[in-house]
């Protein structure tokens, strides 16, 4: 009998639609979900997990929330899209700005990829430069600009990370250490249109930007005439009610936004001072555009999503909570178990690094045990608890992990960290 993942990697590459699906980084068998509901997915094996994945973030409220379901019901009722304008679209612009301190005119488009390649285009166009700069480990949408990463040291220029993506393309892409500044400085010149960076980088665990980063890239930005741009596709309405930039109290010139955003379903936004946004097209010559974009049932869902934290901010106070009980119970079963290691958690977004003791950049995530991790996702697998599938991915809370599922799971983990270590 032809298994279903057999089935589906005969029809598409490593049988999944997103790389890290595939489980690659930490063996077995990739599961495929049936059906989720509150903090738990149930696969089609029959298995109930408890999910740290949350769809990369997306789920701050949890899986088939009831609010979140209804709206996107009663949308689907009367259109699922229309190719003109809605009401929803604009409320949810109206709360975007509202939320988001940077944030003076938004467009939405369908997946952080397109959000931040048009911020870049933008930023480009705005400043009549070339050149943008990024940080090693942080992660933008797969567009071929951002496919870039450090050659031999931190003040290189771009080569591709993938093969398809010309030199020329990355050519104009300089990659900086992410939390040192004095890297940045080397990179940034008048040919600059932007410092694109994830406030809280979150695609190489989660790692909090070290006191003064971030004001510090304001500050060069500004000297150098370049835009900064804050990546918050990630943490915006994760770590707090106004995104990574309230909570740290910078703001950029342009902000992408997706995951929360979107409630879980296919949507992103990006926005930013009123004189960048209105060059956009039509009010400009920046053109971009998008034929589901501002779709009726990601916008259902966007604001469904967003009401819901805008009327309940205490959300945040209990995800911080959470995150740092997290943290104290695994930092002490790794310690009980002989394993260096160490949690960072910024609100409900963790990140959980195993054989090391220190983790504030690129080059310190690269000292990673991933064979532990491993052996300790494939226990806490074991179980009933999915994580993330790579040593390098931030952990998800939602808010049906409050309930006593996380206290659940934090039992299995560090079991699965005793047995990792021994
Ligand atoms: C997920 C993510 C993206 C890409 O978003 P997609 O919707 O997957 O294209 C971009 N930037 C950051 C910081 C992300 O976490």
């Amino acid at each position: 009998m032809t298994t279903w993942r057999a089935r589906a990697e005969a029809v598409m590459p490593g049988g999944v639609n997103s790389p890290v699906r595939a489980f690659s980084a930490v063996g077995g068998e990739p599961p495929f979900a049936a059906l989720a509901a509150g903090s738990r997915i149930t696969t089609t094996d029959g298995a109930e997990l408890i999910d740290f994945i949350a769809s990369w973030g997306a789920l701050i409220l949890g899986h088939a929330r009831p609010e979140v379901v209804e709206a996107v019901e009663r949308a689907a009722r009367t259109g699922t899209s229309f190719g003109v304008s809605t009401h929803a679209e604009v409320e949810l612009a109206e709360l975007i700005v509202a939320a988001v301190p940077s944030v003076e005119v938004v467009r939405m488009v369908n997946s952080g990829t397109e959000a931040t390649a048009s911020a870049v285009r933008l930023a480009r166009a705005a400043t009549g430069r070339r050149a943008i700069v990024k940080f090693e480990g942080c992660y933008h949408g797969h567009a071929d600009p951002f496919l870039a990463r450090a050659g031999s040291g931190m003040a290189t220029f771009g080569e591709p990370s993938s093969p398809g993506v010309p030199d020329s393309t990355v050519a104009d892409t300089r990659i900086a250490g992410f939390n040192d500044l004095a890297s940045v400085g080397k990179v940034l010149d008048y040919d600059v249109a932007a410092v694109i960076v994830e406030p809280v980088a979150g695609n190489m665990g989660c790692i909090p930007p070290v006191e003064g980063f971030l004001a510090g890239l304001r500050d060069l930005c500004d000297g150098a005439g370049a835009l900064l741009i804050f990546d918050e596709v990630m943490t915006g309405f994760r770590v707090g009610p106004a995104s990574a930039q309230g909570r740290y109290g910078v703001t950029p010139d342009l902000t992408t936004l997706g995951k929360v955003v979107a409630g879980g379903t296919a949507a992103a936004v990006y926005g930013g001072r009123a004189d960048l946004m209105r060059m956009i097209a039509p009010d400009g010559p920046v053109y971009q555009a998008g034929t589901l974009a501002g779709n009726p049932l990601a916008t259902a869902a966007g604001l469904a999503t967003l009401r819901y934290l805008a009327e309940h901010p205490e959300l945040y106070d209990r995800l911080e909570e959470a995150g740092a009980e997290v943290r104290r119970r695994l930092e002490t079963a790794m310690d009980g178990a002989g394993i260096p290691g160490v949690v960072h958690h910024v609100g409900g977004m963790l990140g959980v690094f195993l054989g090391v003791d220190r983790v504030a950049t690129w080059d310190d995530v690269a000292g990673l045990d991933t064979g532990l991790f491993g052996r300790f996702f494939r226990g806490a697998l074991a179980r009933g608890v999915l994580l993330p599938p790579s040593a390098y991915e931030a952990w998800f809370l939602m808010e049906d992990h409050l309930d006593g599922d996380l206290a659940t799971a934090l039992d299995a983990l560090e079991e699965a960290i005793a047995e990792a270590g021994g």
